[in-house]
């Protein structure tokens, strides 16, 4: 029941119905506009959508409602739905109204009930339903109550309320047990009954509390104890709840048929106690159902796994709350304000309270008031969702045939007209319930784990097998492929030999038809050769066996001797070897004996000199040659003592050792050309071997010899010997510069030319031979040696040249000579310049020293310039590190005008 100001849904909702549902009385009855008062609408009814919402009533089901109702949160219309029901005269106006009509005739079919105002007069009202005095408790049931039970099992609240004056019949309505009697059960007993056939006990649940209100006071029927339960209202949803009444789960019916036998035995004891009747009080019965709607729950039922199953899984199950309120009204009679029946004037007050409220309340509703006194009562709170609520809400009034009780029928007939016109929004209660979605998809999630775990094994298993049963097709395979090919390959093996066989057979017989015997002579003569033939070569094979056996032994004979000949071989290079060695041995003994010749040789000499000189001894002939003396002596000579050449000199005679110079002997000659070269080391030595003819004997050995250890040793010595001034022009006289150019242009070892260096560059120490010296190729000899370029040899050379420059310069100086130097002429020039700066400070100093000579004069000095001599001579002028020949270069520099013309042309600042 909604507060007409403040609830702006019902309002909206009421004026919105005001267009369908007409509230004038209209007199469409014709039958009734007979009526004495035709002023007076006849009819006090709802129009023609009346009807239809009575069979709307009548046929509504919970799937159209529930699912209407569930897409719109809104709610849907829904009018509270009024029956009026007619009971049975009892015994008492049986009797007392024997003669007398019932106030009211009920004509069903039309849902219209007729009050008898008078013998001519009555009032018609249409209700939704109109019950007989015959109707059946079960069709009161159906008609009355089971859409609204139906509606609470689909999840919309429910309202069944009986109205009417005491003893007309609202308890055995709604509260008979049946128990006497099955066919007598009431509402409540049928509505329990419906509600626990369909609710699920395992999922839903049905929890049941019964109230008396009375006086203003709640009280719990279940436990008398609690006797004044609040009421709470939730400010938000305008929701009622009473947290302070004891809810009862009912699980059978027939703990709720108990459930109810406590309530009215409580009722009783409560009612006896306060002094009053069961009609002074309400009791109401309320009924919370709360199911599992069953479309959206298919995680337990099914497991197949699909989308769409899936999905739906994972939506919290739905529940649907439905509250069933049955209401057992107080008598609607007016309580005598007199006090008569023991109640006080403010008791009948409170008493009629919440009937009174209700009643006004409903007018608001029905009025569309804009006020609707709601909380002027605990009946009017309690039920304010039943009356312009979202509750369906089912009205059955009760009246009783008795003309004398017109008055209370009356009232009672509009109490229900009015209440026709109150327009309930039907709303669903509907929640998702999380928690045991939650809990459902633990259980399902475990069941996917296991279920995904046998998948997956069952899968490997599955794959395991298809490999093994393809890895043994493939095998088959092979192996069927393996044996068609054998077979293939034994069929064209058969049938190849067959028709080889067919062919030879053919052959055969081809020969056979065209054999003749002439033929078979022939080939007979034919094969007779063949055989000769064959046994030809069978002996011709037999001798190349033979030969081949031969052969095979003299191979082997021949590696024997070949063996032994290698073993010779060995020992013969061992001998050879050995023979080696023994020479070695002996040369070096030989080399031992020989430096003892001389000493022996001297001894003899001496020896035969004391004979000669008249001594007693003298042994002729066997002092002929020297030679032969020492090696005649060789023998005893085992440890004669080592003298010095100097001293072997004064002992054997320069004579004697010259001698030797021309031995036969080669070792013996070369042994006394280094001791002749030995001797010539020594100044005091060189006149005596010049004198004697030594350096005679030298040059003819560089001439005659042809080793050049001889050549090497003697150049030495004619080197030594050409120290000396006089030696020079000896050597010069007796070819010595063309000998030297001879061995020098035969050496190998740079020591020779060093040697024969040495000796050309003693020679151009001589002023007087300059001209010959050059015209002798000396020069060129020179400077043919230095292109062996050994630092020794070259020194040697820069030596002479500078020698020669020198002496050419004194000669230019004195007169004696004219013309460009024959250094340059013989083209030493650019060799000297080359070499003026060499590493090697030998030859650098000669070179200085000869290019300083040349610069000396001026003839000289173009050529100089232009073989770039100045640089040099610039060079030596501040560089060298001898003093002497810095400050001589320095002056020709300064002095030569040719020279400062060149240096100036170089730009050199000098
Ligand atoms: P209320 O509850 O309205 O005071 P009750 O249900 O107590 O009335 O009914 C009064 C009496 O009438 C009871 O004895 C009941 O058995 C009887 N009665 C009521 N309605 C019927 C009916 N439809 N058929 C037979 N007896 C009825
Ligand atoms: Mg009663």
């Amino acid at each position: 029941m909604a507060s007409g100001g403040g609830n702006n849904r019902n309002g909206t909702h009421r004026n919105s119905l005001k267009g369908t549902t007409t509230t004038s009385t209209v007199s469409t009855d014709k039958p009734l506009s007979v009526n004495s008062n035709p002023s007076k609408p006849a009819f006090k009814n709802k129009s023609s959508p009346l009807t239809g919402a009575s069979s709307g009533l009548r046929k509504s089901s919970p799937g159209s409602l529930g699912g209407r109702a569930a897409k719109d949160d809104a709610g849907v219309p829904g009018r509270v739905r009024v029956a009026v029901r007619l009971r049975p005269r009892n015994a008492e106006e049986s009797v007392a109204d024997a003669d007398f009509a019932d106030c009211v005739e009920l004509q069903p079919e039309l849902k219209r009930l007729k009050l008898r105002k008078n013998n001519w007069d009555t009032d018609t009202y249409e209700f939704d339903e109109v019950l007989t005095e015959f109707a059946s408790q079960k069709r009161v049931y159906e008609v009355v109550a089971k859409p609204v039970v139906e509606g609470v099992l689909d999840g919309y609240n429910g309202t069944i309320m009986a109205y009417g004056q005491t003893g007309t019949g609202k308890t055995y309505t709604l509260g008979r047990l049946g128990e006497e009697d099955t066919a007598n059960r009431g509402i409540m007993v049928r509505a329990m009954e419906d509600i626990l056939a369909e609710v699920s006990p395992e999922i839903d649940s049905v929890l049941v509390s019964y109230l008396q209100l009375y006086m203003e006071s709640l009280q719990d029927l279940l436990d008398p104890t609690n006797d004044n339960i609040s009421i709470v209202e939730e400010p938000k949803s305008g929701d009622v709840s009473l947290p302070g009444a004891t809810l009862v789960e009912i699980r059978d019916q027939q703990s709720f048929l108990e459930l109810l036998r406590l309530g009215e035995a409580h009722r009783h004891a409560a009612n006896t106690k306060l002094n009053t009747e069961s009609s002074r009080s309400h009791a109401l019965l309320m009924v919370h159902v709360k199911r599992t709607v069953k479309g959206r729950e298919p995680a337990h039922s099914s497991d197949n796994g699909n989308s769409t199953s899936m999905a739906r899984s994972l939506r919290p199950p739905l529940v649907r709350k439905g509250k069933l309120v049955v209401v057992d009204l107080a008598g609607s009679e007016r309580i005598d304000k007199s006090g008569s029946d023991g109640h006080t004037r403010e008791e009948a007050k409170s008493i009629n309270l919440s009937l009174s409220a209700l009643g006004k309340c409903i007018n608001a509703l029905a009025e569309n008031s804009a006020h609707v006194p709601v909380r002027d009562s605990k009946l009017t709170r309690l039920l304010r969702d039943s009356f312009g609520g979202t509750a369906r809400t089912s009205l059955v009034i009760t009246v009783g045939p008795s003309p004398r009780h017109r008055g209370e029928t009356a009232s009672t007939i509009m109490f229900g007209q009015r209440a026709m016109k109150v327009e309930n929004m039907l709303k669903l209660k509907e929640e998702f319930d999380y928690k045991s979605l939650a809990r459902r998809l633990d259980i399902q999630l475990d069941k996917l784990i296991m279920e995904h775990e046998r998948k997956q094994k069952a899968f490997e298993v599955e794959i395991e097998r298809i490999t093994a049963e393809a890895q043994n097709r493939i095998s088959e395979a092979e192996r069927n492929y393996a044996d068609a090919v054998e077979k293939e390959r034994l069929k064209y093996q058969k049938d190849y030999m067959e028709s080889i066989k067919k062919l030879e057979e053919k052959w055969m017989m081809n020969l056979q038809n065209q054999g003749n015997e002439r033929k078979m002579v022939h080939i007979a003569e034919e094969v007779a050769e063949v055989k000769k033939l064959l046994s030809k070569e069978t002996s011709l094979r037999k001798a190349a066996e033979e030969e081949v056996d031969n052969l095979k032994s003299q191979l082997a004979q021949l590696k024997m001797s070949e063996a032994s000949a290698n073993s010779e071989i060995l020992k013969l290079r061992k001998m050879v070897e050995d023979e080696v060695c023994q020479k070695e041995k002996l040369e070096g003994e030989i080399s031992m004996l020989q430096s003892q010749l001389l000493h022996l040789s001297f001894e003899a000499d001496e020896t035969r000199k004391r004979l000669d000189k008249g001594g007693p001894g003298k042994v002729p002939g066997r002092l002929d040659s020297p030679v032969s003396q020492v090696r005649s002596q060789l023998k005893d000579s085992g440890n004669g003592e080592k003298a010095s050449v100097a001293k072997l000199f004064e002992q054997v005679g320069l004579q004697k050792i010259l001698s030797l110079l021309e031995a036969e002997d080669a070792d013996v000659r070369i042994h006394a050309v280094k001791v002749v070269a030995n001797l010539a080391a020594e100044e005091t030595n060189q006149q005596k071997i010049v004198e004697a003819g030594g350096l005679k004997s030298l040059l003819m050995l560089l001439g005659s010899s042809e080793d050049e250890t001889i050549h090497r040793v003697a150049a030495g010595a004619i080197a030594n010997l050409a120290m000396n001034e006089k030696n020079r022009e000896l050597i010069m006289s007796q070819g010595g510069i063309s000998l030297l150019s001879t061995t020098a242009s035969h050496a190998k070892d740079p020591q020779t030319l060093r040697m024969v260096a040495g000796a050309i560059a003693n020679l151009c120490g001589n002023d007087k031979l300059q001209t010959k010296l050059r015209g002798e190729g000396g020069i060129k000899a020179l400077l043919e040696i230095v292109k062996c370029g050994h630092p020794d040899v070259l020194a040697q050379v820069a030596r002479g040249i500078a020698n020669f420059a020198k002496c050419e310069s004194r000669a230019a100086t004195q007169g004696s000579k004219t013309g460009r130097s024959l250094l340059i002429e013989d083209g030493a020039l650019p060799w000297i310049v080359q070499n003026a700066n060499s590493d090697a400070s030998p030859i650098r100093r000669h070179n200085e020293l000869a290019l300083c000579h040349l610069a000396q004069h001026e003839v000289n000095a173009k050529d100089m310039i232009s073989e770039g001599a100045l640089w040099e001579l610039v060079r030596i002028s501040q560089d060298c590190p001898r003093e002497d020949i810095r400050t001589l270069a320095h002056r020709t520099l300064a002095s030569s005008p040719d020279f400062i013309a060149g240096l100036k042309r170089l730009r050199i600042n000098y």
